[in-house]
């Protein structure tokens, strides 16, 4: 079983790329996703986050109050990895029970925009990092997020670099809005059933 792992910064348009490889009927796992799902359902993950960051992590309902975890951990390294050393191996135990339910497909994909910071690139076979342009990206974010344009590049600065990005990618995918988008998924996508042909 072949795994890709698609990652990109910000408004560079991973999801809409994966909406494509989905239309070619490879199973895609969105992680950033995942994590928001088990951040939210999964009481093992909610127990852990109560021991090491108390109760002020939980808002009136009892339930992980996301964006006060958020302020909780932003600019504070140490409280960043207590919770990445919760939230990543849990993703990564519901990555692989999904992934054995897709067992039959060529290959399968996961998106991921920290797939490098995480580690997460280590379980997967090649990589695939999407690009745009840093403008296009944050007009992208702010008419997505209606956030402004301080807010989005501030995202920016906190994820790698495209440049490295694509120096660790064995695939790029140009998401400038010059660069046709589907006939470059289709090529890499004809060259990974290869790959598992092979
Ligand atoms: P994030 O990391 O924030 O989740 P992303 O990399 O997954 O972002 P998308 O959500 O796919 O990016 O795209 C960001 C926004 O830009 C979306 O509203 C999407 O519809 C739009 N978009 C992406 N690619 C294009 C394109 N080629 N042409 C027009 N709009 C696009």
């Amino acid at each position: 079983m072949i795994k890709i792992g698609i990652t990109g910064g910000i408004g560079s348009g991973k999801s809409t790329v994966c909406k494509v490889f989905e239309l070619l009927g490879v199973p895609v796992y969105y992680a950033d996703n995942a994590a928001k799902e088990l951040l939210e359902n999964d009481s093992d993950v909610k127990d852990k986050i109560v021991t090491v960051f108390g109760r002020e992590a939980l808002d009136e309902k009892n339930a992980i109050d996301k964006k006060r975890l958020a302020a909780i951990v932003f600019n504070d390294k140490p409280k960043l990895e207590q919770l990445n050393a919760i939230v990543h191996p849990a993703v990564a135990n519901n990555f692989n029970a999904w992934q054995k339910q897709n067992y039959t497909a060529p290959y399968l994909v996961k998106e991921a925009a920290i797939l490098f910071e995480s580690g997460a690139y280590k379980g997967v076979d090649r990589v695939i990092t999407v690009v745009a342009p840093l403008e296009i990206k944050i007009a992208r974010v702010m008419q997505r997020d209606k956030v402004d344009r301080e807010q989005v590049e501030q995202r920016i600065k906190s994820q790698l670099s495209d440049e490295e990005k694509i120096e660790r990618s064995q695939y790029v995918i140009y998401n400038d809005e010059q660069a046709l988008l589907i006939p470059q998924i289709i090529k890499i996508h004809n060259e990974l059933l290869l790959l598992h042909q092979a």
